[in-house]
């Protein structure tokens, strides 16, 4: 909200002092992606620190549970992908389901490979148009926006993460709690970068919020990746199916007002 006002603002300004304050803009923006880059560079070796401690606190009957978390959150995706979607694609959009996801191969295999919605959608954009035949106008405002705030698998998999954080702290979150956590987790996805990883800075903050102890997070960081993997193709055919719904609407209500 600050920044849309500040740009509004910087608009009613002559044009060589807004030029200034923009210049400082792009310096502090470059300054800052490197500050990000120090970060990742130290990322790997931080989080092999953050994982040993974790397991030599826990021993190894963490990693049977880490498996069957693993095994659990995979499922999870796997109910959405391939009976949650296919559901709403025969009932809502009224489209033979394997023929939708047989199309969608190149988007989830993009999807995969890199962890992030935001990379994607270059290419969701094309299938979904040029083989799903949504028009240019519907794939275009719904997938960007799709990219930005819909992330089912991310509050599919925070969820899982703080029960499975709490039962091996031994945290005991009551119904209501769970209730927070669920509701938290989806408004949280909504805010979670479209990037490898976006949704972790954020899942701290809801651990903290119904007292699992955030630093638990070390535990689930070491298979993370593996796991983003597969929420990001949950995350990006989220989209791909509201923008397919969204086209069988319109045309719907075109054919409804060209009827006499
Ligand atoms: N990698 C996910 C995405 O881009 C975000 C996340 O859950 O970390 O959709």
């Amino acid at each position: 909200m600050f920044s849309l006002l500040f740009g509004v603002a910087l608009t009613q300004i002559a044009e060589d002092r807004r030029r200034a304050m923009l210049g400082w803009l792009s310096t502090l923006a470059e300054a800052m992606v490197g500050i990000v880059g120090f970060a990742m560079k130290l990322a790997p070796l931080a989080v092999f620190c953050l994982i040993f401690t974790v397991t030599s606190k826990f021993g190894l009957s963490l990693l049977s549970k880490l498996s069957f978390y693993l095994g659990l959150v995979v499922a999870g995706y796997l109910v959405q992908l391939f009976l949650f979607y296919p559901l709403v694609l025969r009932l809502l959009v009224r489209t033979p389901p394997l023929a939708f996801l047989r199309k969608c191969v190149p988007i989830m295999a993009t999807a995969f490979s890199t962890s992030s919605s935001n990379a994607t959608l270059p290419t969701s954009l094309r299938v979904t148009k040029e083989s799903l035949g949504v028009r240019p106008g519907v794939a275009g405002f719904v997938l960007p926006l799709g990219a930005t705030i819909n992330m089912n698998g991310t509050a599919l998999f925070e969820g899982a993460v703080v029960l499975f954080v709490a039962q091996v702290f031994g945290v005991q979150l009551e119904i209501g709690e769970q209730i927070m956590v669920v509701l938290l987790a989806v408004i949280s996805a909504v805010g979670a970068a479209g990037v490898p990883g976006g949704s972790l800075p954020l899942l701290m903050t809801i651990m903290a919020q119904v007292g699992v102890p955030p630093d638990g997070i070390a535990i689930i960081l070491g298979v993370d990746r593996l796991l983003d993997m597969g929420r990001t193709v949950v995350n990006v055919m989220g989209d791909v199916v509201a923008a397919a719904f969204v086209e069988r609407c319109e045309v719907a209500a075109d054919g409804a007002a060209s009827r006499p």
